[in-house]
């Protein structure tokens, strides 16, 4: 959290929105202050709350003009809790923002401009989330509650009702607290890193009718564990397995690395563009399953499959580009960091019968970089980094390699845009496709597809 202000307020209008969703509102002294759940034309009294990194923040204390876009949420908190800062926009609205965002940053970042495609939509633009991960407290009368961290603190805004998550959660989540209570096992606290349970996480399968849910604990036993977890999956019996993880250092990052399975086969499976994936706790899968297969035949087409193809997916997670593109090409060849997705990406292939597949277990780069050496071959590539995008290693690589199509898909336009310009002398943007992954919230996924220059 920044400097504290004394309280001062002035009244403005709302000019645009950041490419975090805030409202852009000039004080008077025609400095730009941040206000979350203000929009575009709207008009009000705004309170300068905090200052960080030399930005000016601020909260909305009333709205004397609205926009038509403002509509009703469903979420009560939805202002406080910081997950959802469109709940109250219009979808439609929304869907132009994500468009909007993704061209502004590849003007401000890739010093390029670009058309950007209408952003595809979710039909019901809630309750999508197939993985939650909240954080547990404790009040003085000793009811525990879970929530999420109120934006840049450790604060728990506690949450009952999620409209944003599959509803399977919301129950599991109840009888979570309640059994916390009365086994007296107590959420764990940062300042006197005493207590039991950091996190819980639950991932539930779209089209299967399985659950699992991680404990992500402070110590290593704990006592009544096995009756918790045997009372856990009494009172819910959609949960089909748990997995402890316990992570015991003083850190922000949610999983630790050792992990035990308390109950069931230490996984779950779900189902994409008609194949099967085997999911474990750490590996990486798309959040919302709906979109995940429009995402996916959209990178499908921008990706003119041939059956001679030789395709590179990199940054893979449990192998889902990858195994669904080896049905139309020749040979697949896979690569991801993380052990525990690289597991269920030589599983799954062999589940789903694909025998033109090679999963590596490899930092993306010195994998690439490698291969470009040993003289490897690649037609199509298709690249799926995390959100700090990937490096000049990496593309430097590509660059060497020349495959004929790239098809970039990414969570965020930022580092897209970076790395896009990097590549923009060899390969021409045939489309930029927005997809709305994550509705609600300023996210946005997008598909970019790239062609090789005939010159090159
Ligand atoms: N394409 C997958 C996963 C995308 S998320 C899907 O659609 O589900 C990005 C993935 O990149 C994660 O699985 C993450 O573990 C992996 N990753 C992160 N850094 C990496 C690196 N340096 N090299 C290879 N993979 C990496």
């Amino acid at each position: 959290m920044g400097k504290k202000f004394a309280k001062e307020i002035f009244h403005g209008i709302c000019r645009d929105l950041t490419h975090e969703g805030k409202g852009v509102v000039l004080n008077q002294s025609n400095d730009p202050v941040f206000v979350p759940g203000i929009f575009p034309g709207e008009e009000g009294d705004i309170e300068i709350t905090y200052k960080r990194a030399g930005a000016l923040f601020g909260r909305v204390v009333s709205l004397s003009k609205t926009s038509p876009d403002r509509i009703d949420p469903k979420c009560r908190i939805c202002s406080s809790c910081g997950g959802c800062c469109f709940q109250q926009y219009s979808y439609k609205a929304q869907l132009e923002y994500k468009s909007k965002k993704v061209k502004e940053q590849f003007r401000k970042i890739g010093k390029m401009d670009v058309d950007v495609l209408p952003t595809v939509g979710m039909d019901v633009p809630y309750y999508y989330r197939n993985k939650i991960q909240m954080p547990f407290g404790k009040d003085e009368k000793g009811n525990v509650y879970c929530g999420f961290y109120k934006e840049n603190t450790h604060v728990i805004v506690p949450v009952n009702e999620c409209f944003i998550e599959d509803q399977r959660a919301t129950h599991i989540l109840q009888v979570v607290k309640k059994l916390m209570k009365s086994f007296r096992v107590d959420p764990y606290n940062e300042d006197s890193r005493r207590g039991i349970i950091r996190h819980v996480l639950i991932r539930t399968s779209y089209y299967k009718k399985q659950v699992m849910v991680v404990l992500v604990t402070n110590v290593d036993v704990f006592p009544s564990r096995g009756n918790f977890v045997k009372e856990l999956v009494k009172e819910c019996p959609e949960i089909t397995t748990v997995v402890q993880n316990i992570n015991s250092r003083s850190t922000n990052v949610i999983l630790g690395e050792k992990e035990r399975v308390l109950f069931g086969p230490g996984y779950i499976e779900d189902s994409l563009c008609g194949l099967w994936f085997q999911i474990s706790a750490k590996s990486f899968y798309q959040t919302n399953p709906v979109m995940t297969e429009k995402l996916y035949s959209l990178a499908m087409e921008a990706a003119h499959l041939k059956d001679t193809d030789i395709v590179l997916d990199a940054y893979s997670g449990i192998g889902t580009i990858g195994l669904v593109a080896s049905r139309s090409v020749k040979e697949v060849i896979s690569v991801e960091i993380v052990p525990q997705a690289v597991r269920d990406a030589i599983k799954n292939a062999k589940r789903n019968g694909v025998v033109n597949f090679r999963e590596y277990a490899a930092d993306a780069s010195d994998f690439i970089v490698k291969y470009a050496k040993e003289g490897g071959k690649i037609d199509v590539l298709f690249m799926d980094p995390p959100r700090k995008g990937s490096d000049e290693k990496f593309l430097n690589a590509v660059l060497k390699l020349k495959p004929k199509r790239i098809v970039y898909i990414s969570c965020e336009p930022s580092t897209l845009a970076r790395d896009v310009a990097y590549i923009a002398n060899s390969y021409e943007i045939e489309t930029i496709q927005p997809v709305d992954m994550f509705p609600q919230s300023f996210h946005v996924e997008t598909v970019v597809s790239l062609l090789r220059k005939q010159r090159e």
